[in-house]
């Protein structure tokens, strides 16, 4: 069994969603088709929640009728026989119908995940219609109904396994299944969501969950970038990554990929491929525990980074130092990125402000807190990197003129990052373009 994953551009026409199903029906193994939202959905879905949120509940009806007024174009061209119009209509009333009434509710959190996951039931209901109309047997999984995430929002992989084979074991005799990228339920039971973009992490959780031959992520670009190709003019694609490369890529900015979306499939040695769906014979790239090469393959960025430095004679010779730091943050449940010590001062990065004001004030009884919001983490990736000859060379050498606030060399072999001043993000990753890949 495969998986194959479509995101939001992928589906975001009618005239995709045929030529995806179209793609779907080549397959010989049965597969699990995963579908995001159509292109803007979520964002719409978001600012929706967000003005129920502001009380400013105008603005959301505003928003639902621009979402709905571009559904129910959608469907026209998406289907014809007047059976298929008809259902895809009931679907449009239906979750239309639900937004509206949403608008009565008082705003909770809980409330604000309803809201966000129509996307997703919207876009794998219509398609599923049109398939109906294409004379295409298939079966809808509900992701409701399996994929699941405890109270510390990680997925719950032993169970999505057993509920999912459960599903799958009432279809023996179909070969392809379509279920929502995204959408999750919470150890409360309530609907949630494995955050933006999370529709590649439930694909690889699926991947996992069925020990599927291959978890393919169509989207619309032809693979892996050695560079943001929404910043960089002339970036070109990776052939082969290894697990590794990729998660540090995903995890450090590389949109292409939610990252933590590498994990699952790593865990359970399955070939990730990313793939273009408006150019289907592009090579793509092909993720495996086989990194192909060494050196350098590609850099990416990670923005809203937030530095704090604390100093303290204190630390001079001391031992525990640390731990104390970090229990701040792990009671905070802040993950930290990057980490430089010197003798009398440690630096960290973290990504979230959520509890910044809470860190800080536990922080200071140690020592005196500098905090510098606005940076950026730039990771500069490949196999056995710090290893590679001349590596510090090049990388220095491309951005002589750029100051660096910290540097992480060692971590881990495949990745140097560098925290700058997010205004510089965009000239370092050109420049870096240049230096380290000769490309301009
Ligand atoms: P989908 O909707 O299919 O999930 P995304 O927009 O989430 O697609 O991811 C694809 C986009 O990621 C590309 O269009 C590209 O602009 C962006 N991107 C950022 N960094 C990279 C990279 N290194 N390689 C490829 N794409 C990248
Ligand atoms: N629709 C969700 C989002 O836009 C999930 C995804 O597309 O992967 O974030
Ligand atoms: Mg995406």
């Amino acid at each position: 069994m495969k998986v194959m994953k479509f995101g939001g551009t992928s589906v975001g026409r009618p005239e995709r969603m045929h030529h995806i199903a179209s793609l779907v029906t080549k397959e010989t193994e049965p597969t699990i088709v995963v579908l995001s939202a159509l292109s803007g959905t979520t964002n719409a879905l978001v600012e929706i929640g967000n003005n129920i949120a502001r009380g400013d509940r105008e603005g959301a009806r505003e928003t639902i009728a621009k979402l709905e007024a571009h559904y129910r174009s959608f469907v026209s061209e998406l289907v014809k026989s007047d059976e298929a119009v008809a259902k895809a209509q009931q679907i449009i009333d239906d979750h239309f119908e639900f937004l509206t009434i949403i608008l009565r509710i008082s705003f909770s959190e809980a409330l604000s995940k309803d809201i966000l996951a129509q996307g997703e039931l919207l876009s794998t209901k219509l398609f599923s219609v049109y398939l109906a109309e294409q004379g295409i047997p298939h079966t809808l999984l509900p992701a409701l109904e399996f994929m699941t995430i405890d109270s510390y929002d990680e997925p719950q992989i032993g169970s999505i396994k057993v509920k999912l084979s459960q599903q799958l074991e009432q279809h023996k005799d179909k070969k392809l299944f379509i279920t929502q990228g995204y959408i999750c339920r919470n150890a409360k039971g309530e609907v949630d969501n494995l955050k933006r973009g999370g529709s590649d992490y439930s694909a690889s959780l699926i991947a996992a969950a069925i020990n599927a031959s291959a978890c393919e992520i169509w989207t619309d670009i032809d693979g892996m970038h050695n560079n943001d190709p929404r910043i960089v003019k002339k970036t070109v694609p990776v052939e082969q990554l290894s697990f590794e490369e990729a998660a540090e890529l995903a995890y450090f900015g590389a949109k292409i990929l939610h990252p933590a979306s590498i994990w699952p499939a790593q865990q359970y040695s399955i070939p990730v491929k990313l793939l273009n769906t408006m150019q289907p014979d592009a090579k793509g790239t092909l993720i495996t525990a086989n990194a192909a090469s060494v050196g350098v393959k590609a850099v990416a960025a990670k923005d809203n980074i937030i530095a704090i430095r604390i100093k303290s004679s204190r630390m001079l010779l001391a031992y525990g130092f640390l731990r104390k730091i970090f229990e701040v943050f792990e009671k905070y449940r802040t993950p930290i990125d990057m980490i430089t010590t010197s003798e009398v001062a440690v630096s960290v990065t973290i990504d979230s402000s959520a509890f910044l004001k809470d860190i800080i004030k536990e922080l200071e009884p140690f020592g005196s807190v500098e905090v510098d919001e606005g940076q950026s983490i730039i990771s500069v990736v490949g196999n056995e990197i710090s290893q590679t000859s001349d590596i510090i060379k090049r990388l220095f050498g491309s951005i002589l003129n750029i100051p660096i606030r910290m540097v992480s060399y060692g971590g881990s072999p495949h990745n140097i990052s560098l925290l700058v001043p997010a205004a510089q993000k965009d000239q370092i990753l050109q420049q870096l373009n240049k230096g380290m890949f000769g490309l301009e």
